[in-house]
């Protein structure tokens, strides 16, 4: 059965940029954004900004460097994680690249240049940080629909406790993590064809202290799966993370796993609680866009003209992987651009590309062009290169110089 609503949406907002999602992506595109000085918008559906990185407890920014003594990644993807551990680092503290300067140090196995953060001390700073580079957060707003002149997103279509509503804008950072902008504007999109594991990592306080609990690894792609290396699971059910139905049974079964654990080590430790559970579903690849350039993982160590930025494998040492400029965006729709767990790439470098510091430094290198062109095809992406050059990051692999 369907039904027919006849809607006529009220225009509150207009903006230069608007970000869609808050988690690390979008802080990281809405501060390039306004730092380029342009009005931006940071729409986040939840109360609090960080995204898996806060509100799904996941809380270990991943490595900005090679695992062989090399920094590949720079930026706002450095400044969030220095910004992450101002008020103290929980746990995984790279001494050996903050506070020594033997540079032989920064092979050592098991330190690389990542951390634990704390996720409310986080989301706390980062909301404290765009307000002061001018970026307007609005809380609480879904966006549900756009609305398109030709191939232009004109106005975003936002539901939050004031009703329903029209943000016009600009350009658009789609930053959702599930490509939610690019699948409302009809560009094209590509699903994560093996599902999801379920994950259930938790906060817990006892005797020791406070730790993090991660129940539900992450699983090996499809592509690189032998039959020896199966991934133990929670439960067998695989999850795309894009129906509401299953997000919702998915959930249950997380806070189930995550009770049972409690549970079951309460019967040796009575003084076990749990302090934090996930607030957003834990889930790792959804939807992504079809971009100009699709990235495989086999591209380690290639030069891209285009290169916005380069990020590490941190399920091994020594890959690089440079960004290229085409693979944020598709022709389809002129002026809707991706940062973060969204961008276009194959199944196995999904894997790679979605963690933390590869969304900030998409996330920057997106914000920064939304805020010089309505038209992605169209930029002149040495203009792009040289302010991202000027704001710290490093576009290429060249073993040590900055280019
Ligand atoms: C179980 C698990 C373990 C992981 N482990 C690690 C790890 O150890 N280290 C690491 O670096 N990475 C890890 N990751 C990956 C990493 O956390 C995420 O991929 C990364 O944080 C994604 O950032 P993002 O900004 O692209 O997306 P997200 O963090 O998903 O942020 C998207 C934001 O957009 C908002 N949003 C979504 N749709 C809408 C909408 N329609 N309207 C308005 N707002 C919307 C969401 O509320 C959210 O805040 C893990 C992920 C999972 C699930």
């Amino acid at each position: 059965m369907m039904i027919s609503e006849k809607l006529q949406t009220k225009v509150t907002k207009q903006c230069d940029v608007l970000v869609c999602g808050g988690g690390f992506a979008g802080i990281s595109a809405a501060l390039a954004s306004a730092r380029q000085g342009k009005k931006t918008i940071l729409l986040e559906k939840q109360f609090i900004l960080g995204g898996l990185g806060t509100a799904g407890l996941v809380t270990i920014y991943l490595p900005l460097c090679d695992g062989i003594g090399h920094q590949v990644s720079f930026g706002i993807a450095e400044e969030l994680f220095r910004l992450a551990i101002s008020m103290g680092a929980e746990d995984r503290y790279p001494e050996n690249w903050l506070d020594c300067n033997d540079t032989s140090k920064r092979t050592e196995k098991n330190k690389r240049f990542e951390v634990r953060y704390n996720p409310q001390l986080f989301a706390l700073l980062a909301e404290q940080l765009l307000v002061k580079e001018g970026v307007e957060i609005l809380y609480g707003s879904y966006a549900v629909a756009v609305t398109k002149n030709v191939n232009k997103i004109e106005s975003v279509i936002i539901e939050n406790k004031s009703g329903r509503q029209a943000i016009v804008t600009k350009s658009v950072v789609d930053a959702t993590g599930d490509g939610d902008i690019t699948y409302y504007a009809e560009a094209p999109t590509e699903v994560f064809k093996q599902g999801n594991v379920l994950a259930a990592w938790y906060y817990f306080l006892n005797g020791m202290g406070y730790d993090l609990n991660m129940l539900g690894v992450a699983d090996i792609p499809d592509e690189q799966k032998k039959e020896s290396n199966q991934v133990e699971t929670l439960v067998s059910n695989r999850f795309t993370g894009l129906d509401g139905d299953e997000l919702s049974y998915m959930t249950r079964l997380s806070h189930q796993s995550v009770l049972n654990d409690i549970l079951k080590r309460r019967q040796k430790d009575k003084t076990l609680i749990p302090t934090s559970i996930a607030t957003i579903p834990q889930i790792r690849m959804t939807r992504k866009i079809l971009g100009e350039y699709v990235l495989h993982d086999s591209e380690m160590h290639k030069h891209f003209e285009d290169s916005i930025g380069m990020i590490s494998d941190w399920r091994k040492r020594g890959p690089v992987y440079e960004i290229p400029f085409s693979a944020l965006y598709s022709k389809k729709i002129k002026n809707l651009i991706t940062a973060g767990r969204c961008i276009s790439v194959t199944d196995s470098m999904w894997d790679i590309s979605r963690v933390i510091p590869s969304c900030a430094v998409t996330g920057q290198a997106a914000g920064t062009a939304a805020a010089l062109t309505d038209d992605f095809a169209l930029l002149d992406v040495k203009e792009l290169q040289k302010i991202l050059i000027n704001a710290g990051v490093v576009l290429h692999e060249s073993r040590g110089a900055k280019e």
